[in-house]
């Protein structure tokens, strides 16, 4: 498609969008009294209007019921992990008995590197890319010391080539073959915090298993943004938190996925309890740990109702709209700031931008690295009512999501940059070079 630089034809995309109306759907924080431009959705979405319903339901079945709302009620808490299963499978690509919601995210990498990550002296190396977010460096650092490895020595992490921002899968590959014999797993992000750099999990997870290693990823930035298949691509297994793209409220239950091979493998280890128990048992309260049949065997604890009750609202709008009709938008939406952002560039050379420019590595975020002035202008974006995210030491991370941002904020919010910048440069006794 070929973009216009106007408001105009901002508004004309906003017109032809099918996922239009699902604005309305959510709550949009306010700023100094007018709708905030909310590019904030990769660290936290927005609240639908829908959520508050959905948790007073559980808290009506608590008033009215009490316990007896385990298997009473509209939702009995017994199955309510359940309910979670047709909507997870379809984003990120699984059968439903793959995945279960359950937990935190860390918690969930924890859990799920008991099983598949068990080292020897011979096999104990985990492949990642520099830079992963600070929890899956602790998460990782502290496995391989709790099994008796250096950290130093088992933890192997790939970053970029010099003056290059994105990981080459063809590195990644390479550095698997490297530690072929030693690798135990490979454990990186399905979508970069940092960069945005979508990673080809499918060719990544086929690299590990032909040198006999486990595929894990953490799709924290990657569910409800990007399409996923982790069944077909036979990922091992994921886990991923749900207050992100996910909107089901700050801290909510995480999720993971097991592949339907190791379904059915009492020999790996776990650390188990009650509520991966065999349910039909469950209450019998015996000796000797049955786990369930696929990812609901690694639960430990009963449901997290309230939490798990947001997570039901946000999910069902994900239902109703579909990944494709999302990926979709998203796609249009993300190329138009990334067209936007270049012809800013071509006036002021402002950015780099940090994530892939080929649609299919990237989501919807992209990470702008300023070459001067980024906190300045960061803070002049907060001050017109621009809510994004900054990383030290001059990055903008900037998520329009396809489920309620428009292609008008797109444009608002460069013209915000525009302004600002021009602001900064006249407010500066003199303004300096810049170096390209
Ligand atoms: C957001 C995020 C987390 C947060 O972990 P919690 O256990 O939910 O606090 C961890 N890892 C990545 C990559 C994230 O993006």
């Amino acid at each position: 498609m070929k973009f216009e630089n106007s408001r105009a034809f901002a508004r004309q995309l906003d017109q032809q969008d099918p996922l239009k109306k699902y604005r309305q759907r959510f709550f949009i924080p306010q700023v100094n009294g007018k709708e905030s431009i909310y590019f904030c959705g990769n660290s936290l979405g927005l609240q639908p209007q829908s959520t508050q319903q959905y948790v007073e339901e559980e808290l009506k079945s608590w008033r009215e019921l009490g316990v007896e709302g385990h298997f009473q009620g509209k939702n009995p808490w017994f199955h309510y992990h359940k309910l979670f299963k047709k909507g997870l499978a379809e984003v990120v690509g699984a059968k439903e008995e793959e995945v279960v919601a359950m937990n935190n995210l860390t918690s969930n990498i924890h859990f799920l590197m008991v099983s598949f990550y068990s080292p020897n002296n011979q096999r104990f190396k985990i492949i990642t890319e520099e830079g992963n977010f600070p929890s899956d460096q602790y998460a990782l650092e502290s496995q391989v010391k709790f099994h008796g490895f250096d950290p130093e020595k088992a933890i192997i992490e790939l970053k970029p080539r010099t003056g290059e921002h994105k990981l080459r899968t063809e590195d990644i590959l390479e550095a698997v073959q490297k530690h072929a014999d030693e690798l135990a797993l490979v454990f990186m992000s399905g979508v970069q915090y940092y960069s945005g750099q979508f990673f080809n999990l499918k060719t990544i997870t086929q690299a590990a298993h032909k040198v006999g290693a486990y595929a894990g990823f953490d799709l924290a930035h990657a569910v409800g943004n990007v399409p996923l298949a982790l069944h077909d691509w036979e990922v091992d297994f994921a886990a991923w938190c749900t207050y992100k793209y996910l909107n089901s409220g700050p801290g909510s239950v995480g999720g993971a996925f097991v592949h339907q091979k190791h379904a059915n493998r009492p020999e790996l280890p776990r650390f188990a309890g009650w509520w991966g128990y065999d349910e039909e048992k469950r209450f019998q309260m015996e000796k000797g740990f049955i786990p369930m049949q696929g990812a609901d065997g690694w639960q430990l604890s009963n449901c997290n109702v309230l939490p798990m009750a947001a997570h039901k609202a946000a999910l069902e709008i994900f239902q109703e709209v579909g990944m494709k009709a999302l990926r979709d938008k998203s796609l249009m939406l993300t190329a138009f700031l990334d067209f936007l952002i270049e012809e800013l560039n071509k006036r002021t050379d402002l950015f780099e931008v940090l994530t892939p420019s080929n649609p299919k590595e990237r989501g919807c975020q992209l990470s702008l690295s300023a070459r001067e002035k980024g906190k300045e202008l960061f803070d002049q974006l907060t001050e017109s009512g621009v809510i994004a995210d900054w990383r030290e030491p001059n990055v903008i991370r900037v998520a329009p999501t396809p489920l309620y941002n428009s292609f008008e904020e797109v444009y608002d919010f460069v013209e915000i940059l525009e302004k600002s910048y021009s602001l900064l440069i006249k407010t500066m006794e003199k303004p300096e070079e810049h170096e390209k």
